[in-house]
């Protein structure tokens, strides 16, 4: 990867060379922060940049912190602002991807959460797609469980948490598959290693609570609407068995940098014939017509980089 131009660090856009910490920082060495990860899409028509969900995205990201007990000063609209300043100083025209990082900057020994001072940092770079076979996944379902909220905050984005996703990923990869499914503490399907899951069964769309130990998606959020206004269908919030998931007639994964990936096979077991199934496919058109700024229903979603407009809401 090209690394970027500039970073925003400690309040200010630096050369990406400044941006940096030292080996005893406290988040380095525990794990202690926490971050978000936001897609710019490149609208050739209109010439401008649209960074999806920016409101929704730093929202989860102050959550991450309240739950890492940051106190930051930083609002929304502060971390918006940041964002803008970057990307038009990186002068992104493209497709993108943009990471901000809270983190605690201590470089100081000593595993707590209280008495430390957090820091935020933020860079942004081109980025195509995540996964390598967008268009058709084989999965397994992993031997690794998906972190228990009682062990470490399953809805806030913690770095440290990614190890969890990590293994996952890992073990899934170097046996031949695209992705790892997570099974949660009762054995039900949490979600993939780095996008939330969705499957159809018997005409309906499912996927797991927020109470499954899941990463509440912006993703999972955008399609949930999408089905509801412009298909009329309503999503079904249900645990879900592992079994379900070979009998599935539909499934499908769904994230930031995943966007929304068919699954066509689970552990060697073809997924609605193997191939990506319809409901999928017609939703994965649409989910990139909005975020590409080309549905005017949809468009207060999607932030002009380069030519901002006064924002509204849906
Ligand atoms: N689960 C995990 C573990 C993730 O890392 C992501 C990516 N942020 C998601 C789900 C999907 O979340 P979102 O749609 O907000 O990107």
């Amino acid at each position: 990867m090209k690394l970027p131009r500039y970073a925003f660090f400690r309040g200010r856009i630096v050369p990406y060379g400044q941006a940096r910490i030292g080996v005893l920082t406290h988040a380095l060495n525990y794990g202690t922060g926490c971050f978000a990860g936001l897609r710019g899409y490149w609208n050739e028509d209109d010439h401008e940049l649209f960074v999806f969900r920016p409101h929704d995205h730093f929202n989860r990201f102050l959550e991450s912190t309240r739950l890492l007990s940051m106190e930051l000063p930083d609002t929304i609209e502060d971390l918006v602002g940041h964002l803008l300043e970057l990307v038009r100083a990186e002068e992104l025209k493209t497709d993108c991807y943009i990471r901000p990082l809270a983190f605690f900057a201590d470089e100081t020994i000593g595993v707590r959460l209280h008495d430390l001072t957090p820091a935020i940092s933020m860079v942004a770079f081109p980025f195509g797609k995540y996964f390598d076979n967008d268009d058709g996944a084989h999965v397994t379902i992993s031997s690794w469980k998906r972190i228990d909220d009682n062990m470490i905050p399953a809805r806030g984005k913690i770095a440290g948490s990614y190890v969890n996703s990590g293994l996952a990923r890992s073990d899934a990869q170097r046996a031949g598959f695209d992705d790892a499914i997570t099974l949660n503490k009762d054995g039900h399907i949490s979600e993939g290693s780095v996008a939330n899951f969705f499957m159809v069964r018997k005409g309906a769309i499912v996927t797991p609570p927020v109470t499954d130990d899941i990463l509440e998606g912006i993703t999972r959020a955008t399609l949930m609407t999408l089905l509801k206004e412009e298909l009329g269908l309503t999503v079904v919030e249900r645990s879900i068995d592992r079994t379900e998931l070979a009998v599935a007639d539909e499934a499908f994964l769904a994230g930031t940098g995943a966007q929304v990936v068919p699954i066509t096979r689970v552990d060697h077991r073809p997924i609605g014939g193997g191939r990506p199934g319809p409901l999928t496919l017609e939703l994965r058109d649409l989910y990139f017509d909005v975020v590409r700024g080309r549905k005017p229903k949809y468009r207060s979603w999607c932030m002009p980089v380069y030519a901002p407009v006064a924002r509204a809401t849906v």
